[in-house]
């Protein structure tokens, strides 16, 4: 079968059996990606989706001879990943402390990052808050006090590998430990991008979480992560999501992603066709800064919402990379015109190897005081601790009551100026 490339030239795809699968090149993380080569697309490529012209720069420099069609080919991102000492030095300007730290690495949450989300990072600055996000630094080998390798404790709430049932109505399954791009504060580092590791994710693991689910009628909500669920091919997703809807107590779905953030292209016309056939289902997209806001990602979220999925995001509050009210309100403003609204702001779990990106309580609680009032409140995010040892999320917020005065109950507005309201025999305040 023959189609048109971006450029207007009349390509042909690859024989099937010279395509690599991006799943095949995940499972087998440890072996190095091969720099970019020049390969033709499979026929499912996206001709129309946008290239904004920092990228359309960087993969001129760094991919020479990628046309347009490879690059928004998802799979190309994939199996393109930035996974090497080598490759990394090849278009970053890496510091002693990051080349040091990667050439350490060993095990689960490796680096990992797709040409596209690597076009948005400084390439010569180690502090640019992207590239922070991804590079290894000496910081990830430094135990803090109270640091754990799952301080969720969601081994312990895990009923069947990959389900865990914390929450009375709803589970977590984790459908998968491969994800597109590797954060370096992963709450789950223990177990993401390791096959072969201590967590492994197939077919047959997902048979036994279904059938918990189904001997389950308490269950009304199932929330997909992992790993990206969004890195499993779209069959393999139409058939999870399909078993999953079958299940008559199951009334919703969620997914948990960051594919449309560090490689939107994976939203494709027949990822969107998918997932509408499984209404209702909702879904979390991982943001961290208002630099992933590009053209990109506008047209992946506009495709989704266009799906009727509503669409919050989840972003984790990461020292000197997002931790200012002015970065924040920014990156929340451009969620709401993205049609994401601002869901929840985590603060950074203490995964071991973390304290340099995590900042004190009271740093949350400052954005929030500058979102609250001052903004639209669509645009304030719920700010949130996930207790470790188990606790579920702890909703953190400025206390706005000032105390009580006979029958009135002062409350203090989002300017610090104190208002009475009449609340006979009320006890808050006292
Ligand atoms: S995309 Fe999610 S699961 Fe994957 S490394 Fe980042 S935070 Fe972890």
């Amino acid at each position: 079968m023959a189609f048109e490339s971006a450029r207007g030239r009349t390509v042909r795809p690859l024989a099937r059996s010279l395509r690599r699968n991006p799943e095949d090149v995940a499972a087998n993380s440890n072996a190095r990606a091969p720099l970019a080569k020049l390969t033709l697309p499979g026929p499912k490529v996206e001709l129309r989706f946008p290239v904004g012209s920092d990228s359309r720069a960087f993969y001129r420099r760094f991919y020479p001879g990628t046309n347009v069609a490879e690059w928004n080919d998802w799979r190309w991102q994939m199996r393109t990943r930035i996974r090497s000492l080598e490759e990394l030095g090849r278009i970053f300007r890496l510091s002693e402390d990051e080349y040091a730290a990667v050439a350490r690495h060993k095990g689960s949450l490796p680096v990992g990052i797709t040409p596209y989300y690597a076009s948005l990072m400084g390439l010569t600055d180690a502090s640019e808050p992207l590239r922070r996000t991804h590079i290894t630094t000496g910081g990830e080998y430094v135990r803090a006090p109270g640091e754990d390798d799952d301080p969720l404790s969601e081994d312990h709430d895990t009923v069947v590998p990959g389900l865990v049932h914390r929450y009375p109505d709803r589970v977590l399954f984790l459908v998968t430990g491969t994800c597109s791009t590797y954060c370096r504060y992963c709450t789950r580092s223990r177990l993401v991008g390791n096959p072969g590791g201590e967590y492994q994710f197939s077919r047959g693991q997902w048979e036994q979480a279904l059938a918990y689910l189904e001997s389950h009628a308490e269950v009304r909500d199932v929330l997909l992560s992992g790993g990206d669920p969004l890195t499993l091919s779209d069959d393999k997703l139409d058939w999870l999501l399909g078993r999953l809807r079958a299940i008559r107590h199951i009334e919703f779905l969620r997914i948990g992603t960051k594919m449309p953030v560090v490689t939107p292209q994976r939203v494709t016309r027949g990822l969107v066709r998918v997932l509408k056939k499984h209404h209702p289902l909702w879904m979390s997209l991982h943001f961290t800064h208002p630099k992933e806001l590009t053209r990109e990602v506008s047209e992946a979220t506009a495709r989704l919402a266009d799906a009727g999925i509503p669409l919050g995001s989840q972003t984790v509050l990461l020292k000197d990379i997002n931790d200012t009210p002015a970065t924040m309100t920014q990156l929340m403003h451009g969620l709401l015109k993205n049609r994401v609204k601002p869901y929840y702001l985590y603060q950074a779990d203490p995964i071991s190897g973390s304290a340099h990106f995590r900042t004190g309580v009271d740093k949350g609680l400052e954005i929030v005081r500058a979102l609250r009032g001052h903004t639209t409140g669509y645009a304030t995010p719920i700010y949130v601790v996930d207790a470790p040892g188990g606790g579920g999320k702890i909703q953190l917020a400025p206390d706005p009551v000032a105390g009580r005065e006979g029958d009135d109950l002062l409350l203090k507005n989002f300017e610090g100026k104190i208002f009475r309201y009449p609340d006979p025999n009320g006890a808050l305040g006292r």
